[in-house]
């Protein structure tokens, strides 16, 4: 049966923006979904690659859509950079062209950020809505000295949707320095799965335990796909069904919305 594979499922990761609502728009069936995963004694959790906002931020935007949330029900990119860190680079100093609230919750997480950029083991870079030239600079003059100076991004993404179009988003600024340095980080949101692996292990589960559920199939369902979890495409958001054809990434299920699992 088509939702079979969801019995075994007890966590549910969701990306936000096209899979629970669309821009500021909740989605009619996304209150009654959460609440009945988690009356079903399931669990969800809430994933995204933006390390721009905290998530503190997060948790205020779905209160003003009507969504009760505590910060403990996401997991973000800047979450699992910094369990990277601990797991390859423990106790190192960073240097991190980012916004100033990804800046303080590296130095929560016990992790030192120098001002004086020759302080620096190893080279981190997130969304930097607030980046001007001297970043980059700097960056370039570290790698020219420390050729083999470690270097991680939080994530992938070319752009970032606003309300009057895209504006660069990491993975921008990732090929900005590619070209001008030839380095290329080690990448840490979705697709990769890092996030997912950090969500399973916060409720001790199996791969197959786990699903993914988003509306982008080169980052949400390629995710899903490389942690082992089982992946669903919501067709809520940007893919269409002509996308899904033409693409190689083939989630585990296809779905209209998120409506659908509320239903199974
Ligand atoms: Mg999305």
């Amino acid at each position: 049966m088509r939702y079979e594979l969801l019995k075994d499922v007890r966590l549910y990761l969701f990306d936000m923006d096209g899979t629970v609502y669309l821009g500021d728009h909740l989605f009619d069936f996304t209150k009654e979904l959460l609440a009945a995963i988690r009356a079903s004694g399931r669990n969800y959790q809430f994933i995204t690659n933006n390390s721009s906002r905290s998530v503190r931020a997060y948790v205020e935007k779905l209160g003003r859509l009507g969504i009760e949330a505590a910060e403990d029900d996401f997991v973000t990119s800047a979450q699992a950079t910094i369990r990277y860190l601990n797991q390859n680079h423990a106790g190192k100093r960073l240097y991190v062209c980012g916004t100033q609230s990804l800046i303080e919750e590296f130095r929560a997480a016990g992790f030192a950020v120098p001002q004086d950029i020759e302080q620096t083991d190893v080279v981190v870079l997130g969304f930097g809505t607030e980046l001007n030239f001297k970043k980059p600079e700097d960056i370039c003059k570290l790698f020219s000295k420390y050729p083999d100076m470690p270097y991680i991004a939080t994530h992938p993404d070319f752009v970032c949707p606003t309300e009057f179009g895209s504006i660069p988003d990491c993975g921008s600024v990732i090929e900005m320095l590619a070209h001008a340095t030839g380095r290329r980080p080690i990448v840490i949101g979705k697709p990769e799965p890092l996030m997912v692996e950090l969500a399973r292990d916060k409720f001790g589960l199996a791969p197959r335990q786990v699903a993914v559920v988003g509306d982008r199939l080169y980052t949400d369902i390629k995710c899903g796909i490389n942690a082992g979890a089982v992946s669903i495409l919501v067709l809520s958001g940007e893919t269409t069904r002509q996308m899904l054809a033409q693409s190689e990434e083939k989630p585990d299920l296809v779905l209209e919305s998120g409506a659908e699992i509320l239903a199974a």
